[in-house]
């Protein structure tokens, strides 16, 4: 009795059911390289190159450890080109009783499984991912009756249910939930960052990246220096690298953003979380171990952990819950295309250069970047959300689309009217001002609403809330601006929407 247990790219972890149970002596593991996955986006080279790696490395390991594993490698001549069309192969040669699966971290290929189980004549078995602190069970009970669906309050609960930074009568350390107020500073003046580990890369990588450099040479992204860890053990090193190098600064500078520094104080993780070589509950532990030991503040380590423990299983929890409808919401009826210097870092903005630039470089840039840079400018400036997460998901080596749409479509974007966020992320040159060294490199001068040379985030701002009043005019936190914008009198109103126009016609024309 074969049972053929199937792992896909993000889930390599031997802690998953599926490689837990194996028989060694005669299951057979089934892991595949195909075009349908490389391709249903035009991802990034280095994520590519990323997740391969990882794989190839992971599949060793698991022959190293006595496992029977069945490796496709993309250019296999007899590679279907789809998972399922691979496990049908592997079932029509190797007999097997029954086929294992892992459910996966997109609508699609759950879909794609289902129907799969309906075409096979043998049991195909879709197993929990446990890997998550919140199974779909549990969010859906933390949800049932609740109007609205807030992080923190989520977050909280995990809190609790995980016992992470409580004390001994069961509340918070520090006596609150949230020290947002002592983290988030601007840079200080000549802030720079704590070198950042680098992974050599041995034959199975140099193979990986000839494979994708011979095989998607139009896909965008640097493919080289390539720097990534593509095991679990040299994940390690640069989740330990984080909790002693960047942790204890991670809260103060967690939302600042500095010219030719792309990752400042972040974890880099996320890429290591998601394909399954750290875990978060690890990470989490890990991270309140250091604030025990006196090695981080409490303000940083409970930013970090917020972020693990509350968002990132909350926005799984959002994705299941509203897929397949939110993948096309689209409240605000925002229907620009994607300017092209989200491809190519071409444009005079200096804040938009240098996240797309850190992008295409790294495959990576950090959350503030996602969100009030690239993520801003497409919400500001009407972008369809479609396209706009579409590129999310192409360009990050961390991204998934479990994780990646909610991010998109609900924080950065508002297309969601509010599931994820009562109000939208908006700002104007003001906040990038505040939080970075951008505007004193920028053609565009942040002072100024309408000339020629006036920042571009700040009409679009007052004509983005101008064009959503009927939408936002009740929410609390937005009054001031609403105000604000009442006092400017007709003649400048007037002003900022034409500059917000002539803003969109040059983005239109590649001249931004
Ligand atoms: C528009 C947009 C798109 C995004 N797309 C992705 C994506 O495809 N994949 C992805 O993993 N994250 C995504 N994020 C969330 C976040 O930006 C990244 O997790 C983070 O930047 C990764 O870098 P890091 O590992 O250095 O994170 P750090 O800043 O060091 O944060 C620590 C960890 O917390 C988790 N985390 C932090 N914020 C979030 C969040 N909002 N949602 C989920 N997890 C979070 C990640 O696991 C991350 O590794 C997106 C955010 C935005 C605004
Ligand atoms: S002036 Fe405006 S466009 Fe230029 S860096 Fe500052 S916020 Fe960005």
């Amino acid at each position: 009795m074969t049972v053929l247990r199937v792992i896909l790219g993000d889930q390599l972890s031997t802690r998953l059911e599926i490689v837990r149970t194996a028989d060694r002596a005669k299951d057979v593991i089934l892991m595949a390289e195909v075009g349908d996955e490389a391709t249903y986006v035009k991802h990034h080279v280095k994520k590519i190159a990323f997740v391969f790696a990882a794989m190839r490395h992971y599949a060793q390991a698991l022959t190293q450890a006595g496992y029977t594993v069945r490796y496709v490698k993309l250019d296999d001549p007899d590679n279907s080109h789809s998972l399922t069309g691979e496990i049908e192969r592997a079932v029509r040669h190797l007999g097997v009783s029954e086929v294992q699966v892992t459910e996966a971290g997109e609508w699609r290929l759950k879909e794609a499984f289902e129907d799969l189980q309906t075409r096979l004549n043998i049991p195909l078995t879709i197993l929990p991912d446990t890997r998550f602190l919140c199974s779909h069970d549990e969010f859906a009970a933390w949800a049932y009756g609740k109007k609205e669906l807030r992080m923190e309050f989520f977050y909280r609960h995990m809190r609790a249910r995980y016992n992470l930074l409580m004390d001994a009568h069961g509340k918070p350390c520090g006596g609150q939930w949230n020290f947002d107020k002592d983290n988030r500073q601007p840079p200080v003046k000549g802030l720079t960052a704590p070198k950042r580990l680098s992974f050599k890369k041995d034959a199975i990588t140099r193979e990986v990246l000839d494979l994708v450099r011979a095989r998607f040479p139009d896909n965008i992204g640097r493919l080289e220096p390539f720097h990534f860890a593509v095991t679990r053990t040299q994940a390690l090193k640069e989740l330990d690298h984080f909790i002693t190098h960047c942790l204890p600064s991670f809260g103060t500078y967690q939302d600042a953003m500095v010219t030719d520094e792309p990752y400042l104080y972040h974890s880099l993780l996320a890429a290591y979380i998601n394909v399954g070589f750290v875990y978060p509950l690890e990470v989490c532990q890990k991270a309140e171990a250091a604030y025990r030991a006196g090695a981080a503040p409490l303000s940083a380590v409970e930013g970090f952990i917020r972020q693990i423990l509350g968002w990132r299983e909350y926005v799984r929890g959002i994705y299941w819950r509203h897929m397949p409808d939110y993948a096309d919401m689209n409240v605000l009826e925002a229907h620009e295309g994607l300017p092209w210097f989200y491809w190519d870092a071409d444009t005079k903005m200096h804040c938009v250069k240098q996240a797309v630039t850190h992008t295409l470089d790294h495959a990576y840039s950090h959350h503030i970047q996602r969100l009030m840079i690239t993520g801003n400018f497409a919400l500001l400036a009407g972008i369809e959300p479609r396209q706009v997460h579409e590129w999310y998901l192409a360009v990050y080596a961390d991204a998934y689309e479990w994780v990646e749409l909610p991010n998109t479509l609900g924080m950065a974007l508002h297309a969601d009217g509010g599931i994820m966020a009562s109000k939208p992320y908006a700002a104007g040159g003001n906040y990038i001002s505040k939080m970075s060294n951008f505007c004193q490199s920028c053609h565009y001068d942040v002072k100024d609403a309408t000339g020629e040379r006036a920042c571009p985030f700040n009409s679009l701002y007052w004509d983005f809330m101008n064009r959503h009043r009927d939408r936002f005019k009740g929410h609390h936190r937005l009054n001031y601006a609403y105000a604000t914008w009442d006092r400017m009198g007709e003649a400048k109103q007037a002003a900022y929407r034409a500059r917000a126009d002539a803003v969109r016609h040059l983005m239109r024309q590649g001249e931004l």
